[in-house]
């Protein structure tokens, strides 16, 4: 099955350019510069003689998800994946309220037992009636992950990770894996990546950091997976993109806000 991966955002929490930073990318005029916080909206058309129906599926609702959705034209949500509860992950929740009158149905939401621990106190307002007044609320419904699970035709494959201490999922769909956020992937999830042919892989900068893969680590992750093609994603300000794209090697690039993969 034939997947369509937008890129909505490919920045680090603090999104390209930085409040208050005047190096010289977040002063460029390249727009492969300017990245808003990491999410992906993976579609799928469907086939009517299979009996399935097109099918977008977002991962991770970022602080700028209003944005992207309007410039992306993101109009249709029918189920949300959550890789972990930082902040640059989940504060867009609440912009589902405009996916609901799309869907007219509590949005489907899956995420790992922690993650939707942090949701529920994170978003109180949602899960407790608390009367908010004006506006409405967010109708959404979580489902714990537990393994692969199926939503319409699509198979998702949770592939834990880590980032830094913490466990969190990045999602496998055919030959396509998502790792946003990883600085470890645990002996237990390599099998999971066999025979992945586009590979997204968080690479945050050149130096080293205690939560997030550099771009030698990735370039490391990429050479043991040896997809056809992969993506640098989660991104900060010390990677320029044409200058860090043109030292990458052959099939490594550094993904970018709009940028659009086609998957199966
Ligand atoms: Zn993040
Ligand atoms: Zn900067
Ligand atoms: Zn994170």
């Amino acid at each position: 099955m034939k997947t369509k991966v937008t890129f909505l955002g490919t920045g680090t929490s603090h999104g390209v350019p930085m409040i208050g930073c005047e190096c010289a990318v977040c002063r460029s005029t390249d727009p492969h510069d300017k990245r808003t916080r990491p999410s992906i909206l993976i579609e799928s058309d469907g086939a009517p003689g299979l009996k399935t129906r097109p099918t977008s599926i977002l991962v991770d609702t970022s602080t700028d998800l209003r944005m992207q959705a309007l410039t992306h034209g993101v109009t249709r949500v029918d189920a949300i994946l959550f890789t972990h509860s930082h902040a640059d992950h989940i504060l867009g929740l609440d912009e589902v309220r405009r996916f609901n009158i799309g869907t007219r149905a509590p949005l489907p939401c899956y995420a790992d037992a922690s993650t939707i621990k942090d949701i529920r106190q994170t978003f109180a307002y949602i899960f407790e009636n608390v009367g908010y007044a004006g506006g409405g609320i967010p109708q959404i419904q979580l489902t714990e992950i537990l393994g692969p699970f199926c939503f319409e035709h699509l198979e998702i494959v949770p592939v834990p990770i880590f980032h830094g201490k913490r466990r969190i999922l990045g999602f496998r769909m055919g030959s396509f894996a998502y790792l946003t956020d990883c600085s470890r992937i645990p002996d237990e999830s390599w099998p999971l990546l066999e025979g992945v042919r586009t590979l997204v892989v968080d690479a945050l900068r050149d130096r080293p950091h205690p939560t997030h893969f550099s771009v030698k680590e990735a370039l490391e992750v990429v050479e043991r997976i040896a997809p056809e093609r992969a993506c640098f994603t989660h991104i900060c300000h010390d990677l320029p993109h044409a200058a860090t794209c043109a030292r990458l090697p052959r099939g490594v690039e550094l993904a970018y806000d709009g940028l659009v993969l086609e998957t199966t």
